[in-house]
């Protein structure tokens, strides 16, 4: 990797600052965002985005990491989401096969409703959910007998159970998507800051003529003027709407989805298990990721937008009670490495508003506000880059971008995809999850002590060299996983991953501040209190 493709932030940030006009600036660096910034530089257009806090900070690192059609949605008859929803995770799989990778499910049978009305049911469901995936099908439904189900899923409940069915979907890092995202997005030409936020937009005639940032780490602003800019900042695009006119109505309710992390041990399988139906009617996955066991998720209303928001205590009961269902041995509180809480941008129905709202579909919304604010939100993961080319077709239609063809982001590999992976994502996390980057990772200071499995000291450097990590939550956050794995190790290797830092990033960085806030914010995270 050259200086040319990968230029640190500083300089990313001076080019900001000096840029002439550009054609978009995107607000907002999660999936949707970057997604955005992507599809408009590799069609050659001039980009700009910046996010506020990391990428990744909010939402797009906190999903359950299913790169995955959405079976829920066959049920309420939404095909064509489904549908591609299912050729974007072929694109994934195929784009960055480091970190996006396929994984089987089984779906758990009990009692004699499993083994007659509810076998056929879902696995109609299921057959018609491989059919929809074409050539982008990952193999073929199989129905299970008992004890084909608990050797498939080790440590499913067996009293009562019926069988099973077994289908094969995706998995994925999102934080590293996201983090891959940026940098490719850089290597096209696009300027990509993260810490950096956009305090305010610019008018001109009524029309937005640019947006005003801020550099968190100095507090120097500048303007960048653009031709079109697009709010993607997730649950927070009101308080961008606001900027453009203030008392605008709500274009959101969110709701949050907590998950719980336990020890492999309470699943020790390769496949993840899927209950279609808990008591009130969701689905829960226990999902084996990065060699822990992810449990969730819950969907409560919450009106407040906090970056951390904190569990309910109802959603741990259900999440736990739920478990019990399904798992021969029940974790319980204190059983729980990590809990995380992701926000979930759901778009209210859109006749309050006098912008074009025709656009709005249930999945994702696009909205071109009369000033010519762009602003895109719901959707999922899996998604992001259909809803960049959707994004960039209203703002082509607009008038807003010049025209250039769809589909350059179809077959663009991700920073580090090789040809195809070795390592399941579901296992430890390793050198593997660098791709082909894996030996430039290895040459640095560092790589054969391991501050925890399959961490190194080497990559807290290339967090910090390539990886635009800026703060001990950074790296142990969202380029290693760590502090979602198990925030109690991951607060004991914080000290030396402040020093690492301090010597990286040299006098800008507050070492002491940095390791003070990420071991408050760890504490939130080991507790289920
Ligand atoms: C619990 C849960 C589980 C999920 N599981 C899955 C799953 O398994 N698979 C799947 O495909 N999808 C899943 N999703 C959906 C998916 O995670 C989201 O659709 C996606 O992450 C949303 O990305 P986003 O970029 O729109 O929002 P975000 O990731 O929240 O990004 C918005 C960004 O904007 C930034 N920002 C805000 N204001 C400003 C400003 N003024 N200036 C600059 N930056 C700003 C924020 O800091 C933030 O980083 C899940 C969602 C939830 C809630």
């Amino acid at each position: 990797m050259s200086e040319a493709q990968q230029p640190p932030r500083d300089r990313l940030l001076e080019r900001l600052a000096r840029s002439p006009a550009l054609d978009l600036v995107v607000i907002g660096g999660g999936a949707t965002g970057l997604g955005v910034a992507l599809d408009a530089a590799a069609r050659g257009l001039a980009v700009a985005l910046v996010e506020a806090e990391d990428f990744a900070k909010g939402t797009s690192s906190r999903a359950t990491k299913l790169a995955h059609g959405g079976v829920r949605y066959l049920a309420q008859g939404n095909v064509a989401l489904v549908r591609e929803a299912l050729r974007e995770r072929a694109n994934l799989l195929r784009n960055a096969p480091h970190l996006v990778q396929p994984l089987s499910f089984v779906l758990p049978l009990y009692g004699a409703r499993g083994r007659w009305l509810d076998s056929w049911f879902y696995g109609a469901g299921l057959i018609l959910y491989d059919l929809l995936a074409g050539g982008g099908r990952l193999g073929r439904t199989e129905f299970l007998g008992r004890a084909a189900a608990l050797q498939r899923a080790p440590g499913l409940r067996p009293d009562d159970l019926a069988g099973g069915l077994q289908y094969r979907d995706g998995q994925f890092d999102d934080a590293r998507l996201a983090v891959a995202l940026a940098r490719t997005a850089i290597a096209r030409g696009a300027l990509v800051v993260n810490h950096c936020a956009a305090i305010g937009l610019t008018h001109r005639d009524g029309k937005v003529g640019g947006v005003l940032v801020e550099d968190r780490a100095s507090g120097r602003q500048h303007t960048l003027a653009a031709s079109c800019v697009v709010n993607a900042a997730g649950v927070w695009v009101d308080a961008v709407r606001r900027m453009d006119r203030a008392g605008r109505s709500e274009l959101l309710a969110p709701s949050q989805g907590v998950h719980l992390v336990v020890d492999r041990a309470f699943l020790p399988s390769r496949s993840a298990v899927l209950v279609p139906k808990t008591r009130d009617g969701r689905v829960l996955f226990a999902v084996p990721w990065l060699g822990k066991t992810i449990l969730g998720t819950t969907d409560t209303p919450r009106a407040d937008l906090p970056l951390e928001p904190e569990p309910f205590q109802e959603e741990i009961e259900f999440i736990l009670g739920e478990s019990a269902r399904i798992l021969a041995r029940a974790p319980t509180r204190a059983d729980v490495r990590s809990v995380w809480v992701g926000m979930r941008p759901l778009v209210r129905p859109p006749n309050e508003d006098p912008g074009d709202t025709k656009a709005l579909s249930r999945e994702h919304a696009v909205l071109v506000e009369r000033s010519g604010l762009v602003t895109v939100t719901g959707g999922k993961w899996t998604t992001y880059r259909a809803m960049a080319e959707d994004v960039l077709a209203h703002c082509m239609a607009g008038g807003l971008l010049p025209s250039r063809p769809a589909g350059a982001t179809v077959a663009l590999p991700l920073a580090g995809a090789p040809q195809t992976s070795t390592h399941a994502l579901s296992e430890a996390p390793g050198l593997h999850l660098y791709g082909t980057e894996a030996p430039l990772v290895q040459s640095l200071p560092g790589a054969e002590r391991e501050l925890a499995p399959g961490f190194s000291e080497a990559m807290v450097r290339f967090a910090a060299r390539y990886e635009y990590a800026r703060s001990v939550e950074d790296v142990l956050a969202r380029r290693s996983r760590l502090l979602f794995l198990d925030a109690r190790l991951a607060a004991e290797v914080a000290p030396r991953v402040a020093a690492l830092l301090e010597e990286e990033l040299g006098e800008g960085f507050d070492a002491a501040r940095s390791l003070r806030e990420f071991t408050q914010l760890a504490a939130r995270y080991a507790s289920v209190e």
